[in-house]
This record gives C-alpha cells, sequence and structure tokens, in this order.
C-alpha cells in the first residue's frame, strides 16, 4: 500500500510503497478514504511528544474508511461498514478509568498515528474495539475530523459544567474552534467567537457565533466582561498569552477548559481563581463513549467541518499548511482518490 510515513524528526513525510498490515485476530482492516490533519501531526514530525512517539511511524488519527477485513473474532462489523478511527486506539482495559468507561484517562495508551500505525495510507488496521461506525447522514470525508478535532471540543461540554444557555467562548477559530463554535450553538450557548482580525470572526458568525472578539484591537477579558463574562472558554489554541488574557473574562463559577499545549505557560495568581470560584482544567480528546456522542450530536444537529482536500502525495504540503494555520478550516488528505 502507498502511505506517508514519519521517519525521522524534522523531516518531510517519505512516500512509500509499505507492506499491507496484518489482521489480528481481534482487529479490523480499513480501507482509508479520509484522514484529517492535526496540529499534533505537527508535534509529533517536530519531535515534541517525546513521552511516546515512535520512528518510523504513519501518521494520521482523524481516519474514516470503510471495512475491508475483519479478525476472525470480531463479530460486531461486517465488511463494507463506514468507520473512523481516533487517537485514542487502546487501553488496558482493567485500570479503573478503563472500567469506569473512561478509558480516555487510562495511562497505557496506544496512539494512533503517534505509536501505532495510522491514517496517512490507504489501509490502517486497528482493534475493531477502537473504532466507530459512522452515521449514514454524515459524508465519510466531512467524518473524519469528527474524530479529533470535534471530539475534542464535544466532550467538555459533558465535563466542564456546561449548562444549556450559558456563554461559551471559542478562543481560537481554526480546526477545533470553528466545529466548537457549531456544537456550543447547537447546545444552546450564547456563542462568542474570539480570534485576531475580521476574516475568521465573520466566518465564525456563519457558522452560529453571535460575538466576535477581535484579539487584534479588543482587550479580550474586558469585553468578555461586557457580554457578561464566559461560563465556559475553549481553548484550542497555542497562544498561551491568550489563555491567560482571558482568565479575568470568565463569569464567576465560570472554567476556562486548555485543549491545546505549547511550550509558553499559562499564568494565573491564585487570588484570580479563589473570587468568583473559577476553573481552569484540561481536556484530551474523548472517551469510546464520547466519541459515539460526538457522532450521533454532529449527525442530529448537521455540523459538518468546513475542509479543504488533498491526496495522499501532498501529505508534506498538507502538514505545512497546517503548520501556518492556512486551512479554512481542516486539511484532509484522501489516500484512496484514484
Ligand atoms: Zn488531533
Ligand atoms: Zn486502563
Amino acid at each position: 500500500m502507498k502511505a506517508a510515513v514519519a521517519t525521522a524528526y524534522r523531516q518531510p513525510l517519505v512516500l512509500a510503497e509499505v507492506p499491507d498490515p496484518g489482521i489480528g485476530v481481534l482487529e479490523v482492516l480499513i480501507r482509508v478514504k479520509a484522514c484529517g490533519v492535526c496540529h499534533s501531526d505537527v508535534h509529533i514530525v517536530d519531535g515534541d511528544f517525546t513521552w511516546g512517539s515512535r520512528l518510523p511511524v504513519i501518521l494520521g488519527h482523524e481516519v474514516a474508511g470503510i471495512v475491508e477485513g475483519l479478525g476472525a473474532e470480531v463479530h460486531h462489523l461486517n465488511v463494507g461498514d463506514r468507520v473512523g478511527l481516533p487517537w485514542l486506539q487502546a487501553t488496558c482495559g482493567h485500570c479503573r478509568f478503563c472500567i469506569q468507561g473512561e478509558d480516555v484517562l487510562c495511562t497505557a495508551q496506544k496512539a494512533t498515528g503517534l505509536n501505532v500505525d495510522g491514517g496517512y495510507a490507504e489501509l490502517v488496521c486497528a482493534p475493531a474495539r477502537s473504532v466507530t461506525v459512522i452515521p449514514d447522514s454524515i459524508d465519510l470525508v466531512e467524518a473524519a475530523p469528527l474524530f479529533c478535532a470535534g471530539v475534542t471540543v464535544f466532550t467538555p461540554f459533558q465535563y466542564a459544567g456546561y449548562r444549556t444557555g450559558d456563554r461559551v467562548a471559542v478562543l481560537g477559530i481554526g480546526g477545533l474552534g470553528h466545529l466548537a463554535v457549531q456544537f456550543a450553538r447547537a447546545l444552546g450557548a450564547e456563542v462568542i467567537a474570539v480570534s485576531r482580525g475580521p476574516e475568521k470572526l465573520q466566518l465564525a458568525r456563519q457558522l452560529g457565533a453571535h460575538h466576535g472578539i477581535d484579539l487584534s484591537k479588543d482587550n479580550l477579558a474586558q469585553a468578555l466582561q461586557a457580554l457578561g463574562g464566559a461560563d465556559l472558554i475553549l481553548a484550542p489554541t497555542l497562544d498561551a498569552d491568550s489563555m491567560t488574557a482571558a482568565i479575568d473574562g470568565l463569569a464567576a463559577d465560570g472554567t476556562l477548559v486548555v485543549l491545546a499545549g505549547g511550550r509558553k505557560p499559562v499564568q494565573f495568581t491564585g487570588g484570580q481563581l479563589i473570587g468568583g470560584r473559577k476553573r481552569i482544567m484540561g481536556s484530551v480528546a474523548g472517551s469510546r463513549k464520547d466519541m459515539r456522542a460526538t457522532l450521533e450530536f454532529a449527525a442530529r444537529h448537521a455540523i459538518r467541518p468546513q475542509i479543504e482536500m488533498h491526496p495522499l502525495e501532498a501529505a508534506n504540503e498538507a502538514l505545512d499548511r497546517v503548520r501556518e494555520n492556512k486551512p479554512r478550516f481542516r486539511a484532509v488528505l484522501l489516500p484512496n482518490q484514484n
């Protein structure tokens, strides 16, 4: 099969012919129809994720495709099913978090496209229990970004104390943020898009944002407080300064959810959190139950990513565009286009 393989850090992916993956008895073989390009992929090729990475590896953890083969012990899927494969690929299955259905908190994880091969390839093999069937109403190519960007921004609404009608700010309108705006709107929030410059704010309004705050001219905390303060701020951004600036824009009992990590620290004093009982929390992708919930909600409310499509052969160009935040809003590779 054709694949784009990371063979060395900070070097272009190598487009190569590699052996088709073999199917284990509990595994499923997927013909990849689409694979999103996530900013995490840039971090992986840059060698930033030293805690779990492996070389060589085939990147790609926003996989959508068709079941092409099944292991002998897989009985809940059929050849031809439309399925997706997320970042979270395998967990221990027996720690307290796995037992509670919070497999994303398991400390013994294998991650697609990090330490097991992912979807920048014509075929990918994965444990059958880690894939989720894609609802019929979602196009396969549009489904792909829901497997990382989508679940990452939908999950915090379940765990960060969100209540219908809350004021939700989305800090950064990109691959994740443009989906967060849509989920927030569909969940009944008053939605505030925060970005730099008018272009993305205009797009965010088209996607459902009620308000826009322009970081190039507005004081973020003051602008949020002028709207009443944010009950929930989702921060799918590497801009630590904006996260720092957002804390004083929280309403009492509000929560800032950090969804992306850069090297620069987010800064705050205890006093900023104590008064008004404010919280800062992190959130990562989601468990299998969150993945299923994300897809079902997106199907029901017609939430779709805005995508640009590239052939597998243009994987390096797509990664470069993601590195420079150029896609509006998600780049997707099509490994079986021909
Ligand atoms: Zn991702
Ligand atoms: Zn576990």
